[in-house]
């Protein structure tokens, strides 16, 4: 029986595995198939307070898990394949293995919405792909699409400027949604060009396994016409890793677990935190930030339920 469970290890579940690890709650981390979350796709991040110069996404998460780890935080790997929420003790599957655990917190994370298109889901890993740090290197000196308005279409298209001969940034509407400084950047980006109300309705081409074109359609024209690309990025935004718990605690309409009142959820002892809870801050600070709370919440509930182990 362990006190307290953390589904996810990216900088939300990490910080409450070491606010548990410190408060002596053993906690046990269930990393997760995306071991270190969304920032292990991520270069430099310099906006995590307490470095000046900046650091890489997986340094930064190899740091969390160590520090975590030092206090005594249990992580491993695994991906966990159900739970029981009804009642505690809380049942969490990971296969065949099962943990109870008289609180839970979940930090599952969410992860690259994709457009749909059958052709998109062909050629992914093939062209198309929801990282520019992962991929952009095999668009050196090549034409490619970034698929987005939102500041991740702008850092997207932004870094892959290093690698690739120009960038067409494909927008549904007539304006950016991104914030003034990343729009300001990417506008006076001699390679990025933009295309607007252009909806990407086909990527070519599957038969021969590899990108060669985007079919884009101007919805306010309905012309459509093929730009010449070897690449094509979607970059429209995240979707909440909920599945695991729907029916059993309260999502809202986009799948989001709802907190309240700290990171409570609808089911006493279990805590949500970082980006599974949080579709308007999305940051690794406000993750920690939430991480923080869910483990102080977690052991103060313990403590007043005399659950917690000796
Ligand atoms: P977002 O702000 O939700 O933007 C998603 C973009 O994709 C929007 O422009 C949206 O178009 C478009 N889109 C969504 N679904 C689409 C579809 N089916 N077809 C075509 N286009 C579609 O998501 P995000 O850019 O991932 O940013 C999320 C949050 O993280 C934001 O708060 C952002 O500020 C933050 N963030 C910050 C930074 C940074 O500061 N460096 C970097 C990345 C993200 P519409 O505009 O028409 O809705």
């Amino acid at each position: 029986m362990h006190n307290v469970i953390i589904i996810g290890s990216g900088p939300a579940g990490l910080t409450a595995a070491l606010y548990a690890a410190r408060a002596n709650l053993k906690p046990l981390v269930i990393e997760g198939l995306e071991s270190g979350g969304q920032l292990m796709l991520t270069t430099a991040v310099e906006n995590f307070p307490g470095f000046r110069d900046g650091i890489m996404g997986p340094e930064l998460m190899a740091e969390m898990r160590a520090q975590a780890e030092r206090f005594g935080a249990e992580i491993v790997a695994g991906d966990v394949t159900a739970v029981e929420l009804a009642a505690p003790p809380f049942v969490v599957r990971v296969g065949e293995q099962a943990h109870e655990t008289r609180s839970l917190i979940i930090s599952t994370g969410a992860s690259a919405r994709l457009l749909g298109l059958p052709s998109e889901r062909a050629l992914m890993g093939h062209g198309v792909s929801t990282c520019a740090t992962c991929d952009g290197y095999f668009f050196r000196g090549k034409p490619i699409a970034v698929v987005g308005g939102g500041d991740s279409a702008m850092e997207e298209a932004i870094f892959l400027t290093k690698f690739a001969s120009q960038v067409t940034v494909l927008h549904r509407r007539d304006r950016l949604r991104a914030s003034k400084i990343m729009q300001d950047k990417a506008f006076a980006n001699p390679k990025i060009a933009f295309e607007w109300n252009a909806e990407l309705v086909e990527v070519k081409d599957v038969d021969e396994g590899v990108v060669t074109g985007a079919v884009v359609r101007n919805r306010e024209t309905g012309a459509t016409r093929e730009l010449a690309v070897d690449g094509v990025f979607i970059a429209i935004g995240h979707t909440p890793n909920t599945g695991l718990f729907e029916g059993q605690i309260e999502l809202d309409a986009n799948g989001y677990i709802v907190a309240g009142n700290g990171t409570r959820t609808s089911v006493p002892g279990v805590f949500a935190c970082g980006d599974v809870q949080d579709h308007v801050y999305r940051q690794a600070i406000t993750a920690a930030g939430t991480g923080c709370m869910a483990a102080i919440d977690a052991e103060r509930y313990l403590e007043s339920h005399q659950e917690s182990a000796p």
